[in-house]
């Protein structure tokens, strides 16, 4: 299997994937700016991407890269929420079909979602380690090609088009962007793309304190477990950090944060109120830092924070609009 990435698959992937996602918007957040010390704040809007976030960029190039074969046995995937969606979004599109591993405390959004595109969903127990055996028994048992949402130099170099897209609508002209950190896969692809591309651009990777996975790996220096707290950002709910994934973060990434949990409710509702949109808790993280003031917001400085989903159950919403 493929194991390295370079900026020829993240070119090769944009093209590929081209006709299945969305062009999200990026938008410059002139009331949001407002706050801080007169720095530009663009996002880019992954939460108005097919099934509400960005996990489709790398899922569709994974599957557009398997072959005919592969496809006619069908696909699996272990999930907690959005990797399940965008799975089943693309198994639906390109006629093959999906059996979903998602936790049985996923959101309700999430496991409806993952169901409305037609996918088989199998709930099963609260650990990552939990479902990837399920999923390994489903694919002993029907020969299903895997579609890990992070172990993968498709699913990254897929992930990565959301910061060269993000690049090109900002003409070039950024000083950081920020990305959410679970699994990290976003952040690596994002680290190691910027860098090939320009590398004055400062990356940032944002993770829940009650989660400091890559903060931790990063001082030790190699892939640690660590203790799961509890977060409301359940797509940064990951414990253990891969190679693959840690090792594009270490050589490419300048700074990981993280942020405390009353932060990320308070981004939730401001980016909600004040530029209206939607975005769901592991979304806002990037937003978070700021107002944790562990960004430089100095005047005209250009930061473009990705949004990365908008998939949030109602009842949590209205509960972080009301605080
Ligand atoms: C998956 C996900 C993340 C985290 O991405 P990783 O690649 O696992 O670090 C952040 N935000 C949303 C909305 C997600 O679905």
């Amino acid at each position: 299997m493929k194991q390295e990435l370079t900026l020829l698959d993240v070119l090769q992937a944009k093209v590929k994937i081209n006709e299945y996602i969305k062009n999200t918007p990026l938008i410059r957040a002139y009331n949001l700016e407002k706050l801080f010390n007169g720095a530009q704040i663009y996002l880019k809007l992954e939460n108005l991407q097919h099934t509400g976030s960005f996990k489709i960029r790398g899922v569709a190039n994974k599957m557009l890269n398997l072959s005919k074969k592969e496809l006619e046995k069908g696909v699996t995937a272990a999930s907690s929420g959005n990797h399940a969606q965008a799975v089943s979004y693309m198994a639906n599109k390109i006629g093959t079909n999906a059996t979903i591993v998602m936790p049985e405390n996923a959101p309700k959004a999430k496991i409806e979602g993952t169901k409305e595109h037609g996918a088989n969903v199998v709930l099963c127990g609260f650990t990552g380690e939990e479902r990837d055996y399920k999923c390994n028994e489903l694919i002993e048992t029907y020969r299903y090609s895997l579609i890990h949402s992070h172990m993968d130099p498709y699913v990254i170099a897929g992930h990565s088009t959301v910061v060269l897209e993000a690049w090109e609508q900002m003409n070039f002209k950024m000083d950081e962007i920020i990305v959410p950190c679970g699994s990290g896969s976003l952040a690596s692809g994002a680290a190691f793309t910027m860098k090939q591309l320009d590398k004055s651009i400062k990356v940032t990777g944002v993770e829940p304190a009650s989660v400091p996975l890559f903060t931790n790996s990063l001082k030790a220096n190699k892939p640690l477990t660590v203790n799961m707290g509890e977060t409301i950002a359940d797509g940064l709910r990951v414990s253990k950090a891969e190679n693959i994934n840690f090792n594009l973060i270490s050589n490419n990434i300048d700074s990981i944060e993280t942020v405390e949990e009353d932060t990320i409710k308070k981004a939730v509702k401001e980016i909600g109120l004040k530029e209206k949109i939607t975005a769901e808790p592991s979304a806002c993280v990037g937003l978070a830092v700021l107002f944790e003031n562990k960004i430089d917001t100095s005047k005209d400085r250009k930061i473009c924070i990705v949004i990365s989903g908008g998939n949030i159950d109602a009842s949590l919403y209205s509960e972080i609009l009301a605080i």
